[in-house]
């Protein structure tokens, strides 16, 4: 039997009956865009993060996109971002029209690093060529970034902060859940991140009135109360009623599964501690687990071992974005941003999801043992 890397399937087995139920609702009324799915979601998106507005937005880039545009960023606006993310993040910054800046990450938390950023926003705004604006934090693997420094950087230098949790939503930091973190979180409702949908998918959180409205206008091609009544350049940037319906299936088990993917992540740390790095997790931390990443010197040895046993794992990300051809030009290139480069070259991510067996796991853990031994005993 195939071990799935993400057990969609195992998931839909589960909540057939409801996701049935709600996708059939979608066929009868017929409101393929903008449906009433999709305001319900919105509604318990809000109510689940403890902030004022959720806006369903056509995925995890647009979240992105459309959030940038909202806050009026583009040309000649320098938005700071970590060199190691998924694409989306700085490539959401250059088609809004302004310029990415990479900055370094921590080893230790996989996040943009504090002290690496301050220096980057003194270049930029010595240099005087483009305009500090914005930090695009990123809750990598659904670890939330360090709010808590961030914050205080953005208000010092007032800029905008972003947060991007396409990988975070359901995490918390502090008692406190992804949507409350920063001023506008952009999420991701691809498949295979912690609440996925059947397609592409995202949304925008926020607090803010003013941001809302704008959020709304910008998704829907820039309209105003009238629809008809272009006020500004807008996208079609609008969520689903099917997937929205998804979704609402999805999210009455959520919590229940957050809890199964951390109990998954205790299973890993307790017997993969002593032979690899496990995923960071200060005390105030509750992940979503997008991913559970490893570090190790042997990562070859170790996928190699895995993939032996028909079981799967990933590079997530093979290369930092500072030296990716289609970014390299913003960037210092090799060398330059050291932890991001040595995190793409020992990382290793292992099967996350909710729907894991116990004894899966424990193989998982022996095959990466075995795989962390093969090349240690050689050298
Ligand atoms: C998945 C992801 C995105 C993009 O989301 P899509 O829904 O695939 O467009 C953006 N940023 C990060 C960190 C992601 O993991």
């Amino acid at each position: 039997m195939d071990i799935p890397f993400v057990d969609l399937r195992a998931q839909y087995a589960r909540l057939r009956g409801e996701i049935d139920t709600r996708i059939r609702a979608v066929l009868d009324h017929g409101r393929y865009i903008l449906g009433p799915e999709v305001a319900e979601l919105e509604q318990k998106l809000a109510a689940f993060a403890g902030c004022r507005h959720g806006i369903g937005v056509s995925s995890g880039t647009d979240a992105l996109l459309v959030a940038l545009l909202a806050e009026g960023i583009g040309g000649g606006d320098a938005l700071f971002v970590p060199a190691f993310t998924f694409p989306a993040t700085p490539a959401a910054i250059l088609l809004a029209g302004a310029t990415p800046v990479f900055v370094d990450v921590s080893v230790d938390s996989f996040h943009i690093d504090a002290a690496a950023l301050q220096r980057s926003i003194r270049i930029v705004a010595d240099r005087g060529a483009l305009r500090p604006r914005a930090v695009i934090a990123v809750d990598l693997f659904g670890l939330t970034a360090d709010y808590d420094a961030l914050t205080p950087i953005a208000a010092e230098h007032e800029l905008f902060l972003l947060a991007d949790a396409a990988q975070s939503f359901g995490a918390a930091w502090n008692g406190r859940r992804v949507g409350s973190l920063a001023p506008v979180t952009a999420l991701s409702f691809y498949p295979s991140k912690p609440l996925g949908c059947y397609g592409d998918g995202g949304a925008i959180l926020t607090d803010d009135d003013a941001r809302a409205a704008l959020i709304h206008s910008i998704r829907e091609h820039g309209r105003g109360i009238e629809r008809y009544a272009i006020e500004r350049i807008g996208i079609n940037g609008r969520l689903d009623t099917l997937q929205a319906a998804v979704l609402l299936a999805k999210l009455g088990v959520f919590e229940e599964e957050l809890a199964q993917r951390q109990r998954l992540a205790g299973i890993y740390d307790e017997h993969l501690k002593d032979i690899v790095s496990i995923p960071p997790r200060p005390p105030a931390a509750r992940p979503a687990w997008a991913q559970y990443s490893i570090l190790s010197d042997h990562r070859d040895a170790i996928a190699a071992a895995l993939r032996k046993e028909g079981l799967p794992c990933a590079i997530h990300y093979p290369a930092p974005l500072h030296l990716q051809p289609a970014f390299a030009r913003f960037g210092g290139g090799a060398g330059t941003l050291p932890a991001a480069e040595a995190l793409s070259r020992r990382i290793l991510s292992l099967p996350m999801h909710a729907y894991m067996a116990e004894d899966t796991a424990l193989r998982i853990c022996d095959a990466v043992r075995r795989g962390a031994r093969s090349t240690s005993q050689r050298r």
